[in-house]
């Protein structure tokens, strides 16, 4: 039998989960706000010098050189314009569970040592080397999609350059263990706060948006890494340097890829 004062304490206790679930609400309608506002940013600037440039050159007079530089913007703006794009339906994918991996044996060796040629020249203009360390000699092979793998990798080592000082070196470091690798992108860039860092985990949008971008490059990637039944985790120091390290299940020499791995829904 009940007595009173049991319900006065469930009463309250569904008060306060009632309270927080509000809270949570409020919290979760401001991440909304913001990422929308991001967004349109990110869209505008694009859309801005294609209109400026397209409107430029229709009034003519323009020589070759002009207007192959006009075109020039107006193609590298397009191509911005569709990796946001692409960023926000892959995000909407993986939210809806409609993100479809197509599992193989990766090299995870190769696909570091191809995403360091990929980003080579914007490295270069910082003067970043990027060193691969670690289990190099041997081919280390990985359960995943190849080109999900690429892009995760991209987005992290793509953060290193960008948070990363001039004259500095980001190192790829990869380990294997007895069920799986780990991959490791330490910089010793600019580094996040405690705070900051905490927010960044947090899924989403919570991120500081000095360095422009939607914050959706480490949501996409944390939800992918977990999608190859990975783990993703990032360390980081304000001024020191940040690490992230992905761990991601060895291919089995003859193993099958998982049956579940895919179709994510
Ligand atoms: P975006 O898509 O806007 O680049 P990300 O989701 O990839 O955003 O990253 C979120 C935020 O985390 C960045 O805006 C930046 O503030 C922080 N961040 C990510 N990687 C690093 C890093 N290597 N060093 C410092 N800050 C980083």
């Amino acid at each position: 039998v009940r007595v009173k004062g049991d319900y006065a304490y469930e009463l309250g206790e569904l008060a306060a989960t009632l309270n927080f679930m509000a809270q949570e609400i409020v919290r979760s309608n401001q991440i909304k706000d913001d990422f929308i506002s991001s967004i349109s940013h990110e869209l505008r600037t694009p859309l801005t010098g294609i209109k400026g440039w397209s409107e430029t050159l229709t009034m003519g007079g323009f020589d070759k050189e002009e207007t192959e530089i006009g075109m020039k913007i107006i193609s590298k703006e397009t191509d911005r314009l569709i990796g946001l794009v692409e960023e926000m339906l892959d995000f909407s994918k993986l939210q809806q569970n409609e993100m479809k991996l197509v599992i193989g044996s990766v090299n995870i060796t190769e696909l570091l040592q191809e995403i360091m040629l990929n980003v080579w020249a914007k490295a270069e203009q910082k003067q970043i080397h990027l060193k691969l360390e670690g289990e190099t000699e041997q081919p280390v092979m990985v359960s995943g999609d190849a080109n999900r793998l690429k892009q995760v990798f991209l987005n992290i080592v793509d953060n290193a350059i960008k948070f990363s000082h001039e004259n500095s070196i980001i190192y790829l470091v990869v380990s294997k263990g007895d069920e799986s690798a780990t991959i490791s992108v330490k910089d010793t860039g600019i580094g996040i706060s405690e705070e900051n860092l905490r927010r960044v985990k947090d899924r989403f949008f919570q991120v500081n948006h000095q360095g422009g971008g939607t914050g959706l490059g480490l949501a996409i990637t944390q939800q992918l890494v977990e999608l190859h039944k990975g783990t993703i985790n990032m360390e980081s120091e304000l001024g020191t340097g940040t690490t992230v390290q992905v761990t991601l299940p060895l291919m089995k020499a003859g193993a099958e890829p998982p049956a579940d791995s895919g179709d994510a829904g």
